[in-house]
């Protein structure tokens, strides 16, 4: 039977991805790549020197993959695929990996034992602690040094510790204490107050580390910044409270169909209650899909259904939008409200960024191309025509059985609950590229010339001068190498 109020069909909209245009070149006044800023805003407050954001996928970022992505200047979304605690655990672990000065650095009294010392150096990783003693007063400092050859795990740490510990007054500036590290030629260096209470630490690693990624992304205490994905289901707001606690950087609301009351609630639920924390929510395809969350008080939109390399939503479905055109409407509105969007998904090379990034996007958030890093989570696979990583969706079935597996164990499974759960994501495999770095830079070096040739030296300037051309198959064929036969 027909619906009473079906809807006239007479205009179908019109969706169009990156591959269907090209960006019509510009007269440039740039005269080198390196004069061309990539800076830009992931949400409300959060700044970028490189606008890419590694995804919150389990074959993509904990915390290896958002210390590599923030020290470069882009950050990195650890997934909730994880319990509370180890969640929590992964962003300290990026909190914890450099900074000024560590304001709580990790210590251990004289009386514990060397296993336990062991297993905190593990767990952080870390390669020193500070001992103190019940008073808070450094009494001596126990590093990978001290123990290096030393298999009695039984041993007290004040039996083998460094007791002449070198510290410093509070107010030591990043320079003297530099100083002070070199002469002593040590790495770590406690900071007290005129009672020999330990105030913080700085450490030779953190400095080495400033000098060494001037662009990194960091909090006003110059630790690297780092966002972490809940739900809206669950237990999602005690993971939000337990994020926050260990001053995670950006909460991300990441839900399949983010324009739903569910995570609208859930973000104006987290605003109210914690309104000092970023908020970024998704994922939505359309203008009312921004607003609402915007209305709800996120600090930025994350744009992208159907989009991504490992999803199948749309086949799945039925439902998405191509995302460019997304990504376009999507811009339209966040601009008006001043608040930025994430396209997210579906970016194969650095032109898809020039090309996001062109149509409204503040930043961009990758998936695939990032998971065949050495930073990403999980093994490399080796099979006689290479070697390989995962790249599987959250939604993938294999993905749903893990968290089943982790969230029930394995026994307590109900297989008739697997059966009737509809994937919309796939298990893949990815190349092995080697180091982030590498990939981010090759990313950042076609993103530069892609502003170029737009005559852009900003991507606020990309944006306003930015004309796409729509494209014919022909021409997608043209813009590939053709009637060449390729050596590799
Ligand atoms: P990629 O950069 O093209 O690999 O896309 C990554 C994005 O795909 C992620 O940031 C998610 O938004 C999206 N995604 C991840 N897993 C799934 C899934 O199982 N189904 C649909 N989309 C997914």
């Amino acid at each position: 039977m027909l619906g009473k109020n079906l809807k006239p069909f007479d205009r179908i909209k019109e969706g169009i991805t990156f591959d269907d245009v090209l960006l019509i070149p510009k007269r440039s006044s740039v005269e080198s790549r390196k004069n061309i800023s990539t800076k830009s805003i992931l949400s409300r407050n959060i700044e970028l020197n490189i606008p890419i954001v590694s995804a919150n996928m389990d074959t993509v970022t904990e915390s290896a993959m958002a210390i590599a992505m923030a020290r470069l200047g882009g950050i990195g979304i650890v997934h909730r695929f994880l319990s509370i605690e180890q969640q929590v655990r992964e962003i300290v672990r990026v909190k914890r990996s450099e900074s000024i000065l560590i304001e709580k650095p990790i210590t251990i009294s004289p009386d514990r034992s060397l296993e336990e010392a062991k297993e905190l150096m593990a767990q952080y990783g870390i390669g020193g602690i500070v001992v103190i003693d019940e008073n808070s007063r450094v009494v001596g400092i126990i590093t990978t040094r001290d123990i290096k050859f030393e298999e009695r795990d039984q041993l007290l740490v004040k039996d083998v510790m460094t007791k002449d510990v070198i510290t410093a007054p509070e107010g030591t500036s990043i320079y003297e204490a530099k100083e002070i590290l070199k002469a002593n030629k040590i790495e770590k260096l406690p900071i007290v107050d005129e009672f020999g209470k330990l105030k913080g630490l700085i450490t030779a690693k953190d400095i080495v580390k400033r000098e060494e990624y001037p662009e990194a992304c960091k909090d006003s205490k110059g630790r690297l910044r780092v966002g972490a994905a809940i739900g809206v289901k669950g237990d999602y707001f005690e993971r939000a409270e337990a994020l926050i606690q260990v001053d995670c950087d950006v909460l991300v609301i990441d839900i399949a169909h983010g324009h739903s009351d569910l995570a609208i609630k859930a973000a104006s639920k987290i605003k109210e209650k914690f309104s000092k924390v970023e908020v970024i929510a998704g994922n939505v395809a359309t203008p009312q899909g921004v607003k609402d969350l915007i209305d709800a008080g996120v600090d930025a939109v994350k744009v992208g259904v159907g989009s991504g390399s490992i999803c199948i939503t749309r086949i799945v479905t039925g439902a998405g939008v191509p995302q460019l055109t997304a990504i376009l409407n999507c811009a339209k509105i966040a601009h008006e409200y001043n608040i930025p969007i994430i396209a997210d998904g579906g970016i194969r090379n650095s032109g898809d960024i020039t090309k996001a990034l062109a149509a409204g996007a503040s930043s961009v958030m990758i998936g695939s191309l990032l998971a065949g890093t050495d930073e990403s989570p999980g093994i490399t696979i080796i099979r006689p025509d290479g070697r390989y990583k995962m790249s599987r969706g959250m939604a993938s079935l294999a993905a749903a059985i893990d968290r089943k597996i982790r969230e029930k164990g394995l026994e307590e499974i109900d297989e008739s609950e697997l059966l009737e759960y509809v994937p919309e994501g796939v298990e893949a495999m990815v190349p092995y590229k080697g180091k982030t770095t590498e990939v981010i830079a090759k990313l950042v070096g076609g993103l530069r010339s892609g502003m170029s040739y737009c005559g852009a030296s900003t991507i606020r300037e990309l944006q306003e001068k930015a004309e796409f051309i729509l494209i014919s198959e022909a021409s997608i064929r043209e813009n590939l190498p053709h009637d060449v036969k390729l050596l590799y």
